[in-house]
């Protein structure tokens, strides 16, 4: 049912049809998925900012202050009027900003403080200044605006329900501001609402005023908070549970709120929220906000989990377990760390997946979350529409929410990506560099690109990681693995294997280089397992035992989630290249090497040497060679010192020698 319920959803993007379907028994990263989904594309608005993460200004600070007295009774308009105050540091010389503010949504009454005209079209507002402001100087303006009645996908208001929902860039719809990912600002909100209307919204209560019709709340985020994060959830007579978390690592005590209808019973969520929050702590560092919590919404947001800020929206009822464990992870990969531009979705929507089966692997084991794993896996392999987790034009161009929430690439692929880089890395180094970007002062409360991460990552491991993440993140599809291999009994107590690396595909096609594990069984009911790392296409293994081999698996453990393929007893039974026989004297080598091999037929014989990029940097075609040893002299002439690849292929097979020149 899911695999149909999402295909439904893929081919008809129709509400009215998900309308029908149940919502339960899915997972986190599926109601993610599906919420945004829903969205109507952005990709009509009219963009004037080429590159979003160059600006002319950082917004310091929203204060909000908005009058929701008329939204909660029939017949429940969007209308409402508001004042926003935007504190910001002057990086570029300037006299006016623009804002993005969209024009069906929003009307601009006035500006003022140092503002001191505005015009408002194509979704922007652009505001004149008083002066000339130089980089570093701070400036306040304030904007005076009504929201129209109109339904945008921002604001949504019926039952007694008024609240909001911006993913990815919907802010601008019911505030002006700089709807960027990575320009994150602290927050103040003040709304009046009718005294039985209880709001929630980003940070902490600093108070509540009530009057003899009215109630003011008084929000207040000291954390900076990306626009697309800012949330207001209320309704009249909202449910709420508020549930007490100790925060052992920074000894204070934090407050979760559950706000929610009369109907539901979040109490187990209430109860495992605490374990929660103390795992992702001891994994991925401190808790980072002065409060959290979540809060269930009606039917007009049946289908999904937000993120927001220390306030996720869930839809209604949906107090379910693998829900709360996607959208709480997003606290720490989302919110405590933003993906700096829409290209690095990836570090939002992959580590929450991920660690959505992390928390699995917490209560009940490395067997089920792996087992989670391999059906994300399938999932992909199923659905892949063939784009890369990550294209670098989105940072400009923000594409269509059916291309950047792709379940199967965005959710799937992402979390098997993760899964990949831990296999690649081992437990130890992985969950090391993974606390060790979360605690990264450059990323915490700020955003972080893709190339931050695996930065972070290669600091940590010391290993280069490059071409991990062109491979799997920058680069489309996956491996179509064609092994071959082989048994042959050399004499007595004496059995050699041979196992071919091979992957489908031209010349021209990216090979995908792994860490690959061979696990060998043996008559005797022993077994071995062997790990290699496989750079070549066609790579050749050649290992001898005294015991007779009868069973090889490859990628036993199928850690190398995201490929497909078969390994076969193959016909290579004999290959032209006796591997045990290449070999290079002396290596590393200075000016000259002598490079031996052994033939075991006539073939024609090809040396390539590639750098560690796969470049080929010399080749020699020696022809046609005859069965038997072969010496070739390898002149280092002019060769750059460094770590090489000497690859000598007889006829269809390749072999391959690490070589280091000094
Ligand atoms: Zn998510």
């Amino acid at each position: 049912m899911k695999k149909l319920f999402l295909l439904i959803l893929l081919v008809t993007s129709s509400f009215t049809a998900l309308m029908a379907q149940p919502a339960k028994g899915l997972k986190g990263s599926e109601y993610c998925s599906m919420r945004r989904m829903q969205r109507e594309s952005l990709n009509d608005m009219n963009r004037e900012l080429l590159n979003p993460t160059i600006h002319s200004y950082d917004v310091l600070n929203y204060t909000f202050s908005l009058d929701l007295m008329n939204n909660y009774t029939t017949p429940f308009p969007a209308s409402f009027s508001a004042n926003v105050i935007i504190e910001f540091k002057v990086d570029s010389v300037l006299n006016s900003i623009v804002l993005d503010a969209a024009n069906a949504s929003l009307a601009i009454d006035s500006v003022k403080i140092a503002a001191t005209g505005f015009t408002h079209n194509n979704d922007h507002l652009t505001v004149q200044l008083d002066h000339t402001y130089n980089p570093g100087d701070f400036v306040q303006i304030q904007v005076y605006y009504r929201h129209n009645n109109i339904n945008d996908g921002a604001i949504y208001t019926s039952g007694g329900f008024f609240f909001t929902d911006c993913e990815p860039e919907g802010a601008r719809k019911w505030f002006p501001c700089y709807d960027s990912p990575s320009d994150k600002a602290t927050i103040d909100l003040t709304a009046k609402v009718p005294l039985n209307v209880r709001l929630g919204s980003n940070g902490r209560l600093q108070d509540s005023i009530p009057d003899a019709t009215s109630i003011t709340y008084h929000w207040v985020s000291r954390d900076p908070v990306a626009t697309y994060l800012i949330v207001i959830s209320s309704k009249v007579n909202y449910q709420l549970d508020i549930v007490q978390w100790q925060d052992t690592i920074c000894n204070q005590s934090i407050p979760f709120r559950f706000y929610h209808n009369a109907n539901e019973d979040p109490s187990y969520i209430e109860s495992i929220i605490g374990a929660m929050s103390s795992y992702y702590s001891a994994e991925f560092g401190d808790h980072a906000f002065e409060k959290n919590g979540f809060s269930t919404l009606n039917n007009q947001f049946a289908w999904g989990g937000m993120e927001n800020q220390t306030l996720t929206s869930l839809c209604p009822d949906c107090w379910d377990e693998s829900l709360v464990a996607h959208e709480f992870a997003h606290q720490w990969f989302g919110d405590m760390i933003t993906c700096k531009t829409w290209a690095d979705i990836f570090l939002n929507e992959g580590f929450a997946t991920w660690t959505e089966a992390h928390w699995v692997e917490f209560i009940s084991g490395y067997n089920n979350y792996k087992s989670e794993l391999d059906g994300n896996a399938n999932y992909y392999l199923s659905y892949n529409p063939g784009w890369a987790i990550s294209d670098p034009t989105w940072a400009v161009n923000t594409p269509g929410v059916n291309t950047l929430f792709n379940y199967a690439i965005t959710y799937m692929k992402g979390s098997c990506v993760l899964h990949q880089l831990r296999y690649v890395l081992g437990d130890s180094l992985f969950f090391a560099g993974m606390k060790a970007y979360a605690l990264d002062t450059n990323y915490r409360y700020k955003s972080a690109a893709i190339t931050d991460f695996r930065d972070k990552m290669e600091s940590v491991s010391g290993q280069d990681l490059h071409w991990f993440f062109d491979e799997w993140v920058f680069q489309p599809n996956h491996p179509n693995y064609n092994n071959v291999y082989s048994f042959k009994k050399l004499g007595d107590n004496n059995w050699q294997v041979l196992f071919t690396a091979r992957q489908s595909g031209g010349s021209l096609d990216p090979y995908w280089q792994m860490p690959i594990e061979i696990k060998i069984r043996f008559k005797d009911l022993s077994d071995t397992l062997i790990r290699v790392f496989n750079s070549v296409n066609n790579q050749i293994y050649s290992y001898q035992f005294s015991r007779e081999p009868y069973a090889l698996n490859f990628d036993p453990g199928n850690n190398i989630l995201l490929k497909e393929g078969t390994t076969l007893v193959g016909l290579d039974e004999s290959p032209s290249v006796v591997t045990d026989g290449l070999e290079l004297t002396p290596n590393p080598f200075k000016n000259s090497a002598l490079l031996t091999y052994q033939l075991a037929k006539q073939t024609r014989v090809i040396i390539e040497l590639k750098d560690q990029l796969g470049r080929i940097i010399r080749k020699f075609d020696l022809g046609s060679q005859n069965t038997g040893l072969h010496n070739f002299k390898l002149e280092a002439d002019g060769l750059v010192p460094g770590t090489y690849f000497l690859c000598l292929i007889s006829g269809n097979s390749t072999s391959t020698l690490k070589v280091m020149h000094y």
